[in-house]
């Protein structure tokens, strides 16, 4: 008899189910946390001309020297760290999970959070173990030493902002979770451009700890490119498993040049940040709706019968995230990335039809 996928594919794999991407062609799309904004104009030409002169029939730089370097002029990474590059910081999360993925060996976070932490953990063979947030989304630091205590992981994460609430995390909590950790703590920053804290600083100071990075969010996503930040023995082993060239070449040739310009980068950022907060006056004034704090490029809110609301903003062809069903702490939660002031007002403008028709 010959092999089938359920004879022959690991059972906890056929029992998972994709992650699922919705199509959002025509749909002004507030899903994915993605920068709304084209290329700073001054740089496409110059762009097309690197990418242009790329030698694709190269493999890439093998140890990404020259992006590095970028980074770390565009960005405060301490001297005595290292960097370690990913295709997305999916991949860095990947390539932790892989290098401690010792039989029984437990990877943790907080719920809700980062739904790749979880699945990740699935597709490595670790187990997950995780402890909820409070109802307002707060850490609940003496729950998190419980859960370190009880299940020793060997790497747990923290995503500050956490996505999809939001909400950043007291550097005072995670130095008490840090200190508390009987394995490796990432404090994953995904979304440092858009709130005030920073903890690039921490793996020089705390051994332990490394912070991870994307510039996904940043207008980037396309790139796919995440980083780790931290002591040169920890990421020295997690490159013996990093695939030979995951950085492709325009990829490390385009974020050199982008890197060069970071204050535009950091610029939008700061405009979506400011529509933010507009955005949060326009969404409290719907009937109805709770808008949750945030320090990251989305909000979170709770609106009565988030599903449907979902359903008829998507009939006006606008593209939110229906988190209501991911955990309990979010029943009746809708995620909407901060979008062009016209994006945004689309958005406004749908969700109060909705909520009129909805009655
Ligand atoms: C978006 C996101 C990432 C992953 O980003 P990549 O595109 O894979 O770099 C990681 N962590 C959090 C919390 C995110 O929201």
């Amino acid at each position: 008899m010959s092999a089938t996928p359920q004879s022959l594919i690991r059972e906890d794999l056929l029992a998972l189910s994709a992650y699922h991407v919705p199509d959002a062609s025509g749909m002004v799309k507030l899903d994915a946390m993605e920068n709304p904004y084209p290329l700073p104009r001054e740089l496409v030409a110059e762009l097309g001309a690197l990418l242009g002169s790329a030698p694709m029939n190269r493999y890439p730089e093998a140890d990404a020297r020259t992006l590095k370097a970028a980074i770390r002029g565009a960005l405060d990474v301490p001297a005595d760290c290292d960097i370690l590059l990913g295709n997305g910081s999916d991949e860095i999360i990947q390539l932790l999970a892989m290098a401690v993925a010792k039989p029984g060996a437990v990877l943790a976070s907080i719920e809700p959070t980062f739904v790749m932490f979880r699945m990740i953990a699935t597709f490595t063979g670790l187990r997950y173990a995780s402890c909820p947030l409070r109802a307002d989304f707060s850490l609940d630091v003496d729950a998190v030493l419980r859960l370190l205590e009880t299940e020793r992981p060997a790497v747990m994460f923290l995503a500050t902002p956490n996505n999809p609430t939001g909400n950043t995390f007291a550097r005072a909590d995670i130095e008490r979770i840090a200190a508390a950790a009987p394995g490796l703590l990432v404090v994953d920053e995904a979304y440092y451009a858009f709130g005030d804290s920073s903890h690039l600083d921490l793996p020089a100071r705390l051994p332990n700890v490394l912070v991870m990075r994307t510039f996904s969010k940043l207008g980037m996503a396309g790139l796919r490119l995440g980083f780790l930040v931290g002591a040169p023995a920890w990421l020295e082993q997690l490159d013996k498993l990093r695939l030979p060239y995951n950085v492709n070449v325009l990829t490390q040739v385009a974020a050199t040049r982008l890197l060069g310009s970071y204050p535009a980068l950091a610029a939008q950022a700061s405009a979506i940040r400011a529509d933010r907060s507009r955005l949060a006056d326009s969404l409290r004034a719907v009937p109805g709706v709770e808008v949750f704090a945030s320090d990251a490029n989305f909000l979170l809110f709770r609106i009565p019968r988030a599903a449907a609301v979902f359903d008829a903003l998507a009939a006006r062809r606008v593209l939110v995230k229906n988190v209501s069903r991911a955990h309990p702490l979010l029943s009746d939660c809708l995620r909407v990335t901060v979008g062009t002031p016209g994006e945004n007002a689309r958005f406004i403008a749908a969700l109060q039809e909705a909520v009129t028709d909805l009655g």
